[in-house]
């Protein structure tokens, strides 16, 4: 509870004092310490100051004040009290006394609970260290902007309990984007008891220059320098003593891959907290004399003001006021001598600019990064090493102007052809395993409706889907390879041009291609691109980015009629996708989504081999997510496609055909079938793309369900092909030509993304109305498509 929040008479003991680093001192200097007890003398509502006695005199605080300092309350040793006193016979203590010690012994207890958060670079390793440290399972990726949200863990460590919060990776603390804003806003807001500031250690001059700025704020914090093994391996030597000293932070290498070095970073943590460890004092940023002058003019008229300021440091508000940031004008805004604030901050700027020949924004980064090099320059000697050079040779091929793309190309067709030629074999295995379960549960059990259920609605349908198992995992251990190698970024990187030309820029290619995996989380990491109208745009093309639930359907059907050429034609449904998706793009640059879009710069991370560990780690997630689709959403669909094509029941004399057709789904899919006609369709298509809506792999289940044959026609159809699924035989003996199958696989591929991902893009977009432009505009291309391939073809054929 806050020392505000006690009312005269009361009393409490100190757990903690929270806010920036000058306004704790001043306030511990006052004799809140931890542990200490305080009494209030007077707590008028209303009232400011509020008047306290600690260590016998008296001392007054502001209630802004009183309101970052946490005690334990009488109340709460109360509570305890009663507590114990139903578990033991009254101990003989003066009851006063009892209570302060059990108050003093929360205060101890509540102490041991410690806030921490990572704040660095995206893909300086924060995730990886949390990971570790929490035994969580989060994504790790070598691009930007994976770790989108604060993801929050807890764990023990000698005698603590720790908190710990993944930020999102930032390179500065402007607010130029989403996650530099919620960083920061979470620093002040939250106010961690320590910061963790992630490094890579080699790439140490853009990633202190976040640190110069955490050092600004005046928060708590200390440095884990990161991918050290890549420190040592380049030959670089880095005296990280002195760059703590230099810096005023304890420095502790580590790496995040391995866990080197992280029980060291929270041992240091339990010791700056408990202050054991003095190497932690507050520096200040040399800008130089001129920018420093000017500061403190600013400086000096928000100290006009009483602390906290809101929780900032008062340098980090004027620096921030002379940088023009926005939400920290607002901020100042709150200040009664606002204007006296912004009269002097635009003198300075006016007097920066006419000494300076540049814009005091500008000459603040400057200097930051002059602080850094020089910084550096005692403490670090560069070797031109090898990952640079490798680094440069690859960057050189791969990214070369001609070579680039065919190297890209040729990487996704290793890719897909790997996915579905590999694939086949453990595919077939798992296919003999379904229709033999098939085969037991239909010769061993008794005729009638639940044998029909188990054997064509849940085996037929789940066992229809299941098989593709295999191809989908290898199709992610793929994409998981191509992220953390750093080739993904390189791929963005030689996109960039094309990208442009769609009105994207080449940020927007993460996104796109993880959305081949699944598009929801792709949506969501459209959050890193700045521009808001690249963001937009982006979000509405991924659903044309075919994801992996679409994938069964396009081996179903390709299995059934291109058997030898599958991974060709699936290919080219990708490839179609993609090329629409650029189309697309144009348009809605030109025609729907308005406003100016801004450049960025796009970062080359270093090369990295991807340890096996996590490759498989991430597939092994993949693969249990889409288990567990099968054992609940897609069963039930299952269930419930079997029972609407099962019921009204079979009549004496009517083929299997005949059934389904009278049957409620065969009436639903009846009901669909002339908007669909045009595309080529039969009923049966209708309705897997009716069911697909709640997720795509239903659209295959679905056909499971719909073409599981009769025992008698299953075995004719049993020996004919060994490379095909089951269900792809069944099917290239139906009615179904080649060329409406490839019009279906087109229209899956297009139409309306699933429910879950039309959240998603409501959700990020912050409007229902790009959802539904989304379900529109997917949809009606996927029937214009489908139409003009459908009745082109026939002409021809
Ligand atoms: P975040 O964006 O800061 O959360 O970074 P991640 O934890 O996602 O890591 C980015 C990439 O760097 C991943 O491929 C990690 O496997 C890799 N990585 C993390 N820590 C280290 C390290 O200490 N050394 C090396 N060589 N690689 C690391
Ligand atoms: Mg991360």
């Amino acid at each position: 509870m806050k020392l505000s929040e006690l009312y005269t008479g009361e009393s409490g003991v100190i757990v903690n004092v929270k806010g920036h680093g000058g306004f704790r001192k001043r306030i511990v200097e006052m004799g809140f310490i931890k542990g200490e007890l305080v009494e209030v003398l007077l707590n008028a509502p209303l009232r400011d100051p509020v008047k306290y006695k600690i260590m016998d005199y008296e001392v007054s605080l502001r209630r802004a004040e009183a309101d970052l300092i946490e005690v334990v309350s009488e109340k709460e040793a109360k509570i305890l009290e009663q507590q114990e006193e139903q578990n033991q016979d009254g101990i003989l203590l003066d009851k006063q006394e009892a209570q302060r010690r059990r108050m003093r012994e929360m205060a101890h207890q509540r102490g041991k609970e410690l806030t921490v958060c990572f704040v660095g670079n995206p893909n300086c390793g924060k995730t990886s260290i949390f990971n570790i440290a929490s035994g969580a399972h989060e994504r790790v990726g070598n691009y930007s902007g994976v770790t989108v949200d604060a993801k929050e863990g807890v764990f023990s460590y000698e005698g603590y309990k720790f908190h710990i919060v993944d930020l999102p990776g930032t390179y500065s603390l402007t607010t130029y984007t989403p996650e530099e804003l919620y960083v920061r806003k979470y620093i002040i807001d939250k106010t961690p008891s320590v910061i963790i500031n992630v490094v890579d250690a080699s790439n140490l001059e853009r990633n202190l220059y976040l640190t110069t700025q955490l050092i600004d704020m005046d928060v708590p914090m200390i440095m884990a320098l990161n991918m050290y093994d890549e420190l040592r391996a380049s030959g670089n030597k880095l005296n990280q003593a002195l760059l703590g000293e230099l810096l005023g932070v304890p420095v502790i290498p580590t790496v995040g891959r391995t866990g080197e070095g992280v029980k060291e970073l929270f041992s240091t943590i339990i010791a700056i907290h408990e202050g054991r460890k003095n190497t932690f004092r507050h520096i200040h940023v040399n800008h130089g004399r001129l920018l420093e002058e000017n500061i403190d003019k600013v400086e000096e008229q928000i100290r006009v003001n009483p602390e906290p300021h809101f929780n900032y440091s008062a340098r980090f508000l004027s620096i921030k006021m002379l940088e023009n940031d926005k939400q920290i004008i607002e901020v100042c805004k709150r200040f009664p001598n606002y204007n006296d604030i912004k009269a002097t901050t635009d003198r300075c700027k006016q007097f920066i600019k006419e000494e300076l020949k540049e814009d005091s924004e500008s000459a603040i980064t400057d200097a930051k990064y002059g602080f850094i090099r020089g910084a550096l320059k005692e403490c670090f000697v560069k070797k031109t090493h090898y990952t640079r050079h490798l680094t440069q040779y690859l960057d050189s091929v791969v990214t070369h102007k001609w070579l680039g793309y065919p190297i890209f190309l040729l990487l996704m067709f290793i890719t897909f052809f790997s996915t579905f030629k590999i694939g086949e074999y453990p595919m077939i295995w798992i296919d003999n395993l379904v229709s033999w379960i098939g085969e037991q549960v239909g010769t061993n059990m008794p005729d009638g409706p639940l044998k029909d259920l188990i054997v064509e609605g849940i085996i037929a349908g789940v066992g229809g889907v299941i098989v593709f198992l295999p191809n989908i995992m290898i199709l992610y251990a793929f994409i998981s390879w191509m992220e953390d190698s750093g080739y993904m970024a390189r791929a963005a990187f030689i996109m960039d041009k094309l990208m442009h030309r769609m009105g994207l820029h080449g940020k927007s290619f993460i996104p796109m291609i993880m959305g081949f995996g699944c598009n929801i989380p792709a949506i969501m990491s459209t959050r890193t691109i700045e521009d808001r109208k690249s963001r937009l745009i982006t979000m509405l093309i991924i659903p044309l980015m075919s994801c992996q639930a679409r994938l069964p359907v396009y081996l179903i059907i390709t299995g059934a009629f291109f058997p030898r050429y599958n991974y060709l034609v699936i290919f080219g449904l990708y490839l179609l996708g993609v090329v629409l998706s650029i189309l697309m793009a144009k348009l809605f640059n030109r025609f729907v989504v308005h406003g100016e879009s801004s450049p960025f710069v796009m970062e080359l991370p270093p090369y990295r081999l991807p340890s096996a560990k996590s490759v498989f780690r991430h597939t092994w997630e993949k693969g249990k997510q889409y288990l567990h689709k099968m054992g609940t959403i897609i069963l039930l669909a299952s269930i419930v496609v079997w029972g609407l094509s099962y019921f009204p029941q079979q009549q004496e004399g009517m083929t299997r055909e005949q059934h389904m057709e009278q049957s409620y789904i065969g009436r639903i899919g009846k009901a669909v079938e002339p908007a669909l006609r045009p595309c080529g369709f039969e009923w049966k298509e209708g309705v897997s793309i009716v069911t697909g809506v709640a997720a795509k792999e239903i659209v295959a289940s679905t056909m499971g369900v719909l073409y599981s044959a009769t025992d008698a026609e299953a075995e004719e159809l049993e020996d004919e092909n060994e490379e095909q699924s089951r269900l792809s035989r069944i099917i290239s003996h139906s009615g179904l030509t080649s060329l409406s199958a490839l019009s279906f696989l087109i229209f899956i591929l297009l139409y309306m993304p699933c429910i879950p991902a039309c959240v998603s893009i409501k959700n990020e977009s912050g409007k229902w109305k790009w959802s539904f432009f989304t379900i529109f505009y997917t949809t009606a291309l996927a029937w214009i498509c489908s139409t003009i391939f459908y009745q082109i073809g026939s002409l021809l054929i």
